[in-house]
Parts: C-alpha cells; sequence; structure tokens
C-alpha cells in the first residue's frame, strides 16, 4: 500500500498556521508523513483565510494549479480546510474545482474519517461549528523548522461581530481552552528547547476558563505561562482594545519576560466608523488604553491594523484615522483597503460606497504615515543594546543572524558562536522601516 504523504499549505493568520499543526498531529496518528514536497503527497490540504476577497482569490488560482496534479496522480486527494471550507463549502465542490473534501475550523478531528470517504471516489464535507472544541488535547506538530518560536492557541472563535468581519461566521463563538493544558504544552515546548511562544486567540483579552470554582481570566493565564521559566518569552495575539484592561498591563509589567510589545488593532481613528464598524470602543477610551500602557510599559511598542475606506467613511473620517497615528506614532501596522464581505453585518446594512480610487489613495496616505513613523521608531533604537532571541540565519544577508528583541523587532545582526536559541546582546548600528541592523556586544 502506497505511503501515506500529506502535504498541507497555509494561508492567512497566525491561528491558521496553528490549525495546520494540529491537523499534521491528527493525520499523524492515522499513519500521514508529512512532505515538503507537494509531488510526493497523495493528500494536499490547503488552509485557508476568508479575511478578504484577495485571500480567498490566492486559493481559487492555487487549486487550478493543484488540479493538474491529479492528472498525474489520479489518486490523490485534495482538500480544503479553514474559514473559507466554512463559509464556501458548496462552491468549492463543484467539479471544476478538483475538491474532494472541505472541513471547517471545528471539524479536524473528522479528517481521517472524511478522507477514507474520498477513498471510493465520493466527495467529503464537514462544516459543523463547535460550542467547545479547542483541541486541546491534541500535541500540534511544530511546523516552523526554528525549533525557537511557537504559536500556543488559548482559545477559539469570536463574539464580538465587528461589521465587516467574517471570523465570528467562519470560526464560531469563543471558547477558551483549559488552562492547564495551555501550561502544560509552553512547559513542554521549554523543555524541548523552545525560547519564544505566542498566545493566540481572536481576542486573547476574553480569555476566560470556568469550571466548577475555577475562574481564570487572561492576566492570571499570562501569569501563569510567564511563570513557567524568565528564560521563555512570552507574546500574545491578537488584543481587542475594548477589553484590555490596567491588570493585564500590570502584569505585563509585572513580568520581565512578557515581551514588550502589544498589537492593538484600532482600525479607525473616527468615533462615527468604529460606530459603524461595531468595534466598541472610542478613540478616546483608545488612546487612554495606549496612555495606560505607556506609563506602565514605557518600553512597550506598539502595533496595530488599519482599515481604509470603510462604508460611508468621510474624507474628514479619514483625517481622524491620520492624526490618531500621529498621536499614537504606531512601531509598526498592517494596513488595508475595506473588502466587503458576504454575510457580514456591513455587506448587509451599509452600501460599500468609497470608490476603489479613494479607498486606494487613503490606503497609500496611510501606508505612507506608517513608513514614516516606523523609520522614527528604529532610527530612535540606533546605538541601543538590547537582549535578541536567535531565531535563525537571515534570508538576505549571508552569514548574518537574525531575531527579534522584546519589542518584537526583527533584528539582523553579525555574531560569532551564536545559534538559533541563543539569547545574545546586540548594539543597533543601522536600520530600515521593517529592520533592525546590528552587531553582537557580548552573549
Ligand atoms: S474581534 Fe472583530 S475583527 Fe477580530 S476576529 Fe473578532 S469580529 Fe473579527
Amino acid at each position: 500500500m502506497n505511503e501515506k504523504k500529506l502535504y498541507i499549505e497555509t494561508y492567512g493568520c497566525q491561528m491558521n498556521f496553528s490549525d495546520s499543526e494540529i491537523v499534521a498531529s491528527i493525520l499523524r496518528d492515522n499513519d500521514y508523513s508529512l512532505t515538503a514536497d507537494v509531488k510526493e503527497a497523495n493528500l494536499i490540504l490547503v488552509n485557508t483565510c476568508s479575511i478578504r476577497e484577495k485571500a480567498e482569490e490566492r486559493v481559487w488560482k492555487r487549486l487550478r494549479e493543484l488540479r493538474s496534479l491529479k492528472k498525474r496522480n489520479p489518486q490523490l486527494k485534495i482538500g480544503v480546510i479553514g474559514c473559507m471550507a466554512e463559509r464556501l463549502h458548496d462552491k468549492l465542490l463543484a467539479p471544476e474545482h478538483g475538491v474532494d473534501l472541505v472541513a471547517g475550523p471545528d471539524a479536524y478531528r473528522t479528517l481521517p474519517y472524511l478522507v477514507d470517504q474520498t477513498a471510493a471516489g465520493a466527495q467529503a464535507a464537514n462544516i459543523q461549528l463547535s460550542l467547545e472544541e479547542t483541541y486541546a488535547d491534541i500535541e500540534p506538530v511544530r511546523l516552523d523548522p526554528s525549533g525557537v518560536t511557537a504559536f500556543v492557541s488559548i482559545m477559539r472563535g469570536c463574539d464580538n461581530f465587528c461589521a465587516y468581519c467574517v471570523v465570528p461566521f467562519t470560526r464560531g463563538r469563543e471558547r477558551s481552552r483549559n488552562p492547564q493544558t495551555i501550561v502544560d504544552e509552553v512547559k513542554h515546548l521549554f523543555e524541548k528547547g523552545y525560547r519564544d511562544v505566542t498566545l493566540l486567540g481572536q481576542n486573547v483579552n476574553s480569555y476566560h476558563f470556568t469550571e466548577g470554582n475555577t475562574s481564570v481570566g487572561f492576566p492570571e493565564l499570562l501569569a501563569r505561562v510567564a511563570s513557567v521559566d524568565p528564560r521563555l518569552r512570552v507574546r500574545f495575539t491578537t488584543s481587542h482594545p475594548k477589553d484590555l484592561s490596567d491588570s493585564l498591563i500590570k502584569v505585563i509589567a509585572a513580568h520581565p519576560n512578557i515581551c514588550r510589545s502589544i498589537h492593538l488593532a484600532v482600525q479607525s481613528g473616527s468615533n462615527e466608523v468604529l460606530r459603524r464598524m461595531n468595534r466598541k470602543y472610542t478613540r478616546e477610551w483608545f488612546l487612554d488604553r495606549v496612555r495606560s500602557i505607556r506609563q506602565h510599559i514605557p518600553d512597550c511598542t506598539l502595533s496595530t491594523d488599519i482599515i481604509a475606506g470603510f462604508c460611508g467613511e468621510t474624507e474628514e473620517d479619514h483625517q481622524q484615522t491620520l492624526s490618531l497615528m500621529d498621536e499614537v506614532r504606531f512601531d509598526a501596522a498592517f494596513m488595508f483597503r475595506y473588502s466587503e464581505r458576504e454575510g457580514t453585518i456591513a455587506a448587509k446594512k451599509y452600501k460599500d460606497d468609497v470608490p476603489d480610487e479613494v479607498k486606494a489613495r487613503r490606503l497609500q496616505e496611510i501606508i505612507d504615515l506608517q513608513h514614516k513613523h516606523s523609520l522614527a521608531s528604529n532610527r530612535a533604537d540606533v546605538g541601543k543594546i538590547f537582549e535578541v532571541l536567535a531565531e535563525g540565519f537571515s534570508k538576505r544577508s549571508n552569514g548574518m543572524l537574525s531575531g527579534r528583541n522584546s519589542q518584537n523587532k526583527v533584528i539582523v545582526f553579525k555574531a560569532e558562536n551564536v545559534k538559533p536559541g541563543d539569547y545574545v546582546n546586540v548594539r543597533i548600528t543601522g536600520c530600515t522601516a521593517a529592520t533592525l541592523i546590528g552587531e553582537q556586544v557580548s552573549q
């Protein structure tokens, strides 16, 4: 019998990357071994994202490419998993796409059964969402070759229903994982040599686990994870500003190994737009959170997400976003133009009425301003010395190592006798808007 070879391709967010590690584990327990060569595989799984139209277009294009492999290997099975499978399962199973199975984000335990169903040439599907599923008992197969950094999913789903977002429809209701299983997973990673873990959730700040008299919120979970070992760096993403409490900020301040970088998605600087986006906070609340972070953790960097051209956004609203960026001076940002998603609150309630060229111009203004702020933030670090965790060798600069500081800034540096997983003191000698450049001071 042919050896079972699995090839996984992951699109979208870190949550999807972490899910692919869980999928690899479930199928490894069913005798599948991973291959990095798509031509070698007899099962290809494409883990998909639906956050924007572009993300889905990439998958349709990829499926057209993969279909040619089927001509050469008729035994080959192709599956689409993740948010797009949840959202467009019927369309994906149309014969012209060559897809044998679809599985939504809560259906991964049934993958072995779905694959078996396709053995006789039938198609298979499971897009059932769950109120309980957290895959807490499944030890992920680590797909990041560095062996230094790892993702740990702490919760699934989202209850926020931001007007532009498909996630609550593709990933279901929020549910938090048992904290002991998270601490055990982190301990295990540390014993295996990992030195940087990122706790993952759509909105980690609303993590809340209750069982009997036990009730654990995110600040307490974060403190427990940080207490695993002071040599372990702890990060988390994504934070929703409405749930960012002072008690969480104080937990970060109290634990030096909780990294000094917070990703706080603002999306817009206009209260009217934030109201229509159903973000549940105001510009003033957001700025107050920034003030509290900078008061308690002065060396903390801030990154964010910004959407340009949301329904009904006026030029004045856009100027509000630019002025908020000037007030906060984010160190980094992910910036997109609004992409209407079918089935979302916005698609049902509002007209996508900002012309494309206006969206493009506003997005460019946001990108240009952010570039200025990121460059200024990096220039201010020249001459400073940071403790960097070496993660690997720089792809671009031969012989240079690459790693990050606690502030989540990427640093490319010259060093001797340093290997991935080592902490090394680096003096910053130069920078671009995206990267700091440095040299080893001492180990
Ligand atoms: S918080 Fe809002 S934007 Fe983030 S996943 Fe939930 S609904 Fe989507």
